[in-house]
């Protein structure tokens, strides 16, 4: 009697506590573009941390604004208090429960910071990992600059310096990860639609059912 009540007391807990995805790859490997196809057909929440603080940059009266437009323009790495406490907030406001977290830990600190405030409250369930060259990547990002992305870090400088990030700073969080069996490597060198049959087997394989729409 007791242990049934414990039981359906623990599956409600359960289902409380916010279940994460990392999403991680170099610059223009396609995150953003996956996110939404996930978030369509899974029904998680996107939020990329690179346009949270776009969005925080651009707000009036933010007391970090300078500080993330130079860090974007120099491919360095936001403190995690300013990006950890956007992403808990973005959680909190959409009333879900499912989120991909696009872009993020990117870095040691990123990796703390989020271990610190977050990891207690949420369940991390895999970390998708979009593999491109940087030939490739940086082909795509020249692209989305020249069509008008609008972001001042689609430049081959600031791409030179987010790929040294990206190589440095990522690369050894992936690696953190992958330790943990949870690292879902997906090749994201072909087309979207064929990048996203391969993200579909790592969702379904954990668990995760479609949308019925
Ligand atoms: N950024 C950051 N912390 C994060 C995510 C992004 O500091 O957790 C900054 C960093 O300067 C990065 C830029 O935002 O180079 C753009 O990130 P975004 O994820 O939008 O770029 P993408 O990899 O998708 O091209
Ligand atoms: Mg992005």
């Amino acid at each position: 009697m007791l242990y049934r009540a414990l039981r359906s007391l623990s599956s409600y807990l359960n289902k409380m506590v916010p279940e994460v995805v990392f999403v991680l790859g170099a610059p223009g490997a396609g995150k953003g573009t996956q996110c939404s196809l996930i978030s369509k057909e899974y029904g998680f929440v996107h939020l990329s941390a690179g346009d949270l603080l776009r969005e925080e940059r651009q707000r009036p009266g933010s007391e970090y604004g300078e500080m993330i437009e130079q860090c974007i323009r120099n491919g360095e790495i936001v403190p995690v208090e300013v990006t950890c406490s956007l992403l808990h907030k973005a959680m909190q406001k959409s009333g879900q429960t499912r989120f991909l977290v696009d872009g993020f830990p990117r870095n040691k600190d990123n990796l703390e910071g989020w271990t610190r405030e977050m990891a207690d409250k949420t369940k991390l369930l895999f970390v998708l990992f979009f593999e491109c060259s940087k030939d490739l990547c940086t082909e795509r990002c020249l692209g989305r600059g020249a069509a008008g992305s609008g972001r001042s870090d689609d430049n081959l400088e600031s791409l030179m310096k987010r790929f040294n990030t990206y190589l440095n700073d990522t690369m050894p969080i992936i690696e953190h990860y992958e330790k943990q069996g949870l690292v879902r490597k997906i090749n994201a060198e072909v087309a979207p639609d064929q990048v996203f049959e391969e993200v579909k087997k790592a969702f379904n394989q954990c668990g995760l059912e479609k949308l019925n729409n």
